[in-house]
């Protein structure tokens, strides 16, 4: 079977775990400091802040730019749950912008548009592994000292004019969990250059602790193990190993299906480089089989396709009880109807890419 998602572990990571077992300090500790310290050099930025899951770091970096009741979070209906809801956690509103369909990534004309006195963050997501327009959103923020939070989980490493994903706004959300680029099968951080920043997510995720026993604030238990963080450094040192493979498979499958009628094939815009976290195709209406006949023929070969998303987040009861309805995001819409993941992670194979491109071009022929 060709599956959608296959991390590699190796025995760098085996021996790493072993380590902290045998250490008999497992949770929080050196290794989490070593991720950190590990993570900020990859992204470029001075500090990192580990959590337990891509979801904390979002929360968490949420809060550390200050996002409180009644503040406006502009963001994309177009992305994972886990975007959306820790808005809501912090009893701010969430503002959806449609998506700009080249990219699948948030739309700056129509963010420009969505700024009130209100806005105090923008919530960008890099979908897919490809950048945002992140300078058109520098622009549009800084008028009004809007923060940007990067929603990097499916992009670690990818670049923007040369500078990493992570390093492009105040602070940076990543995900460690098991399908994502790296990974220690849950996880997360948040990278910045904001050394405040760093204090308010280092007592937000220890229940708002600023010594021992002085709680300054509300706060949660987001804090990641040190078995997590032992598998996460290990990972981190092969991630451009793995997007290299991605972008090798993702130029194979390119090559391979250009030119089917009724199929586009993803687009890396100018001045970004794509980390592949998923290689998605739309299938229009000219495709002999509609997306999910598609999706339901390459399974019954063993290729299993993703769709993500199947939804735009407003289609969900208590995103659309902000007031939103179908047909206000028609792009996130259209994409939720059209798009198709194919394998792309470094464990495939050529034969495995034969047999995606000849499966497909099969069902193109009728
Ligand atoms: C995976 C992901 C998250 C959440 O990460 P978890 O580690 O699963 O909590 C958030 N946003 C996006 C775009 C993701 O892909």
């Amino acid at each position: 079977m060709i599956k959608i998602a296959d991390p590699i572990i190796g025995s760098e990571e085996i021996a790493a775990v072993n380590q902290v077992l045998e250490s008999g300090m497992l949770a929080q500790g050196p290794k989490v400091a070593e991720l950190e310290e590990s993570f900020a050099k990859y992204c470029g930025t001075q500090f990192a802040v580990a959590v337990n899951s891509g979801t904390a770091a979002i929360h968490a970096a949420l809060h550390a730019a200050g996002i409180r009741d009644g503040d406006e979070v502009i963001t994309t209906p177009y992305s994972f749950i886990a975007t959306i809801n820790p808005i809501l956690m912090l009893g701010a509103k969430p503002v959806l912008v449609d998506i700009e369909p080249q990219s699948f990534n948030i739309n700056p004309a129509l963010v420009a548009k969505a700024i009130t006195p209100k806005t105090k963050a923008l919530l960008p997501v890099h979908l897919y592994g490809q950048p945002c327009d992140i300078d058109e959103l520098i622009e549009l923020a800084k008028p009004g000292n809007i923060k940007i939070i990067e929603d990097a989980c499916q992009a670690i490493g990818a670049e923007y004019k040369g500078e990493k994903a992570g390093n492009l706004g105040d602070a940076a959300c990543f995900s460690l969990y098991a399908t994502k680029n790296i990974m220690s099968g849950e996880g997360g951080v948040v990278t910045t250059n904001n050394e405040s920043f760093v204090t308010a997510m280092k007592q937000f995720r220890q229940h708002g602790m600023s010594a021992q026993y002085e709680y300054l604030d509300l706060g949660y238990n987001y804090r990641m193990t040190d078995l997590h963080a032992a598998i996460a450094v290990e990972q981190l040192k092969k991630a451009d190993d793995f997007n290299a493979k991605r972008n090798e498979n993702a130029r194979l499958l390119n090559q391979g299906l250009s030119g089917i009628k009724g199929i586009s094939l993803p687009a890396t815009l100018d001045g970004r480089s794509h980390v592949y976290h998923q290689y998605t195709i739309r299938v229009h209406e000219d495709f002999p089989l509609t997306r999910d006949e598609l999706a339901a023929k390459l399974k019954e070969q063993d290729i299993i396709a993703g769709i993500y998303y199947p939804k735009p987040l407003h289609f969900y009861k208590h995103i659309a009880a902000l007031g939103y309805k179908e047909g206000d995001f028609p792009e996130a819409e259209k994409a939720a109807r059209e798009v198709l993941s194919l394998p792309v992670h470094p464990k495939l194979t050529a034969e495995d890419i034969t047999a995606i491109v000849e499966a497909i071009k099969g069902f193109a022929n009728g």
